[in-house]
């Protein structure tokens, strides 16, 4: 394997936000892990916006590694913009995508790229296990990815983050998808060509504190869907049908049962109980509408997905400014 790498190049990209007390230990891990395969490389770190010191540690750190590029964005924009910033600044035949707080083990690099000269080009990391996770998130992830699935146009994979390899190929597609609301799992699969799953062990945070809380979680699902599935709005259409057709066949019975015996109408109650209902079915499906009208409304400004404030290039790999 290793006569095979050197005519490679190898880009790893870290998006990070406030992790200055972990960056020198993630560091050090990854760097034993590519001083082992004699490829040579160039680290991209994304700075999103963090609001710690830890621009200062990654400048102390590039003045002791070439390998180290350093890109600072203009404030947070959330990680998958960051990722994608990385990915823009790419020179590398293959890329990695890694977190930066060691969930995701920098050890798993070898056997992505092993993959990857099998000719994959998409080489995802599959976790077996997630280690320091409640139970709560855990089925709720197991929940997310397999609604996602079924109603989805296309096929994500399940219990997948965004650790995974790139071929060049897969990054310049990715790359052409600027949509604002970046569902990058959906969009890694989106690209499709030939994609393969290499199971791991998912350790907890090595320190810091994880971004996500069960909102944002659930605002990432909501965006995993809408980006990929128009069934909500199906949905609204069919219920609509359904209960019309429900209250219709109700009207005929009421009608026969006046005719009929000559019943009184009946009572209030029934009446507020099914006015709020609907009222309630309206409110809701109006929502999910208007969940899809305000993404149409983001996209349709165009607005560039991200603004650099400062980057600072690798000495080891041609690197290109594309700003
Ligand atoms: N991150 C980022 N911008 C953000 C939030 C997170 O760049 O707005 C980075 C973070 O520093 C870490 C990675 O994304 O390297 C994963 O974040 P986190 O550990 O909070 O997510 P989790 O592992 O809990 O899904
Ligand atoms: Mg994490």
């Amino acid at each position: 394997m290793t006569s095979l790498l050197k005519n490679h190049t190898l880009s790893i990209v870290v998006p990070l936000c406030n992790e200055a007390t972990i960056i020198g230990a993630f560091h050090q891990r990854l760097i034993c892990v590519l001083d082992m395969l004699s490829i040579s490389s160039e680290i991209i770190y994304v700075n999103d916006g963090s609001t710690d010191n830890s621009v200062e540690v990654l400048k102390t750190l590039r003045l002791q590694d070439t390998r180290i590029a350093i890109v600072d964005l203009s404030r947070n924009f959330g990680k998958e913009i960051a990722l994608s910033a990385g990915l823009d600044y790419t020179v590398g035949d293959a890329v990695i995508v890694i977190d930066a707080d060691l969930q995701d083990p920098p050890e798993l690099i070898p056997t992505l790229i092993e993959q990857w000269q099998q000719g994959y080009d998409v080489v995802f990391a599959k976790r077996i296990s997630r280690m320091g996770e409640s139970w709560f998130k855990k089925l709720s992830a197991y929940l997310f990815y397999r609604v996602l699935q079924k109603i989805s146009v296309i096929d994500i994979p399940m219990d997948t983050g965004d650790f995974r390899l790139l071929s060049r190929r897969a990054v310049e597609a990715l790359k052409k998808l600027r949509e604002t609301h970046r569902f990058m799992k959906g969009l890694f699969t989106w690209i499709g060509y030939p994609q393969i799953a290499v199971p791991y062990e998912r350790d907890r945070r090595f320190g810091g504190e994880s971004k996500w809380n069960y909102w944002k979680l659930w605002n990432l699902a909501i965006e995993g869907i809408t980006s990929f599935s128009i069934a909500p709005l199906k949905f609204a259409t069919y219920f609509g049908f359904v209960t019309a057709s429900a209250a219709f066949i109700y009207a005929l019975v009421i009608i026969y049962k006046t005719w009929a015996y000559g019943d009184p109408v009946s009572g209030y109650p029934s009446l507020m109980v099914v006015t709020l209902f609907f009222g309630g079915v309206q409110l809701i499906t109006l929502g999910i509408i208007g969940e899809y009208i305000g993404r149409t409304f983001v996209e349709t400004k165009a607005r560039p997905l991200y603004l650099v404030k400062d980057y600072e290039p690798a000495n080891t790999l041609d690197s290109r400014d594309t700003t």
